[in-house]
C-alpha cells in the first residue's frame, strides 16, 4: 500500500513527493486546483452579482437586495458558493474576492438609486475570514466612500458563530461598524448557539431565520415553533427579523400572520442578475 502511494507521489511530480495516500493527495491535488481556479477566476473577472429582493410584509415593497456571488469558471463552469466560499475561505482568496463583492454591491446600489427609485439597502455576506480582517472596518469606510454610498444602505450579514465569537473584541468590532452606520444582521439565525444575554448586548439590526425552519413550516415539525420564538425574541431586543427561503403560499401567509417584518425567497424573486432585477422591477420608474 505505502508503495502505491509511492508511485502516486512521485508521478505527481518532484514538488509533490510527499508521504499522502492517494486519496488524501488526490483530494489536495483537487483543492489546489480549485484555488487555481479562483486566482484566474478573479483576474479573468468571472465572477458576477446576483440580487434577491427582501420585501416588507406590512407594504408588500422591496426594501433590500441581498448580494450572493456566482462564479461562472472557464476550467469547471457553473460553481456554487456553497462548493467555492468554503475554499476561498481556506486559502484567504475571499479577502481580494469578498472586497470586489462588497465594491461592486456598493456601485449597484448606488447606480440603482440614482436611476431615481426608492433607495432599498443592499446585504453583503461577510465571511469569518474577512471580518477578522485586522482592516475590515478601514476597508468598508474606503469602499463606502469610493462609491459614494449612504453607509445607511448598507447591511452586513454575518453568521450566528461569527458574531458570538470572542466576546469583547467581536462586540467592538461591530461597535466600530455600527458607528460607520452600516447595519448588521445575523445571518442563519437559530442554527448556531446564541447566548441570549450576549445577543441583548450585540449592536445588530436584524436576525435573519433560517431557512431550515422555513422550510419546516406545516410540517407538522417544531420548525414552526421555532420560528414563533424567534420572532418574539427579536420583537423584544427591537430587532428587525426577516425570514430566508420563503417559497410557499402557506409559508408566506404563516410568517405575515406571525408578523415577521420581512422575507426573502423565491416565492417572491429568487436572485437576479443587476439586469433582470431592473426589468422585472424598475421599470417604470
Ligand atoms: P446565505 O447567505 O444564507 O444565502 C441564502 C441562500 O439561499 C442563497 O444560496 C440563495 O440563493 C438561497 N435561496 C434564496 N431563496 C431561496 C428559496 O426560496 N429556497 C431555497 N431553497 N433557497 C433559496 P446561494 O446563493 O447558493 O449562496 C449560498 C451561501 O453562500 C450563502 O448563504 C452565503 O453563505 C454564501 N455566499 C453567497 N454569496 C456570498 C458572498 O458574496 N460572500 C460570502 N462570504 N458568502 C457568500
Ligand atoms: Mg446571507
Ligand atoms: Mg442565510
Ligand atoms: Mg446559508
Amino acid at each position: 500500500q505505502a508503495d502505491t502511494a509511492m508511485y502516486y507521489a512521485k508521478e505527481q511530480g518532484r514538488k509533490n513527493y510527499q508521504f499522502f495516500t492517494p486519496e488524501l493527495n488526490s483530494r489536495a491535488q483537487e483543492r489546489l486546483s480549485l484555488e487555481n481556479n479562483l486566482r484566474k477566476g478573479l483576474e479573468r473577472e468571472e465572477f458576477v452579482l446576483n440580487y434577491q429582493p427582501q420585501v416588507d410584509f406590512s407594504t408588500g415593497r422591496i426594501v433590500g437586495m441581498e448580494a450572493l456571488i456566482r462564479w461562472n469558471s472557464a476550467e469547471r463552469g457553473i460553481v456554487s458558493p456553497d462548493v467555492f466560499i468554503p475554499i476561498a475561505e481556506e486559502t484567504g482568496l475571499i479577502v481580494p474576492i469578498g472586497e470586489w463583492v462588497l465594491r461592486n454591491a456598493c456601485a449597484q446600489n448606488v447606480a440603482w438609486q440614482k436611476q431615481g427609485h426608492q433607495p432599498w439597502r443592499i446585504a453583503v455576506n461577510i465571511s469569518a475570514r474577512q471580518f477578522q480582517e485586522a482592516n475590515f472596518v478601514e476597508l468598508l469606510s474606503r469602499v463606502l466612500n469610493e462609491t459614494e454610498m449612504d453607509p445607511q444602505w448598507l447591511e452586513i450579514e454575518i453568521t450566528e458563530s461569527i458574531a458570538m465569537k470572542k466576546g469583547e473584541s467581536a462586540v467592538n468590532l461591530l461597535n466600530r461598524i455600527k458607528e460607520l452606520g452600516v447595519r448588521i444582521s445575523i445571518d442563519d439565525f437559530g442554527t448556531g448557539f446564541s447566548s441570549l444575554n450576549y445577543l441583548q448586548r450585540l449592536p445588530v439590526d436584524t436576525l435573519k431565520i433560517d431557512q431550515s425552519f422555513v422550510r419546516d413550516i406545516s410540517e407538522d415539525d417544531n420548525g414552526e415553533e421555532v420560528i414563533t420564538t424567534i420572532i418574539l425574541l427579536a420583537r423584544s431586543l427591537h430587532l428587525r427579523v426577516i425570514a430566508e427561503g420563503v417559497e410557499t403560499k402557506i409559508q408566506y401567509h404563516f410568517l405575515k400572520e406571525k408578523q415577521c417584518d420581512e422575507m426573502q425567497g423565491y416565492f417572491f424573486s429568487k436572485p437576479l442578475l443587476a439586469e433582470d432585477i431592473e426589468r422585472k422591477f424598475l421599470s417604470g420608474f
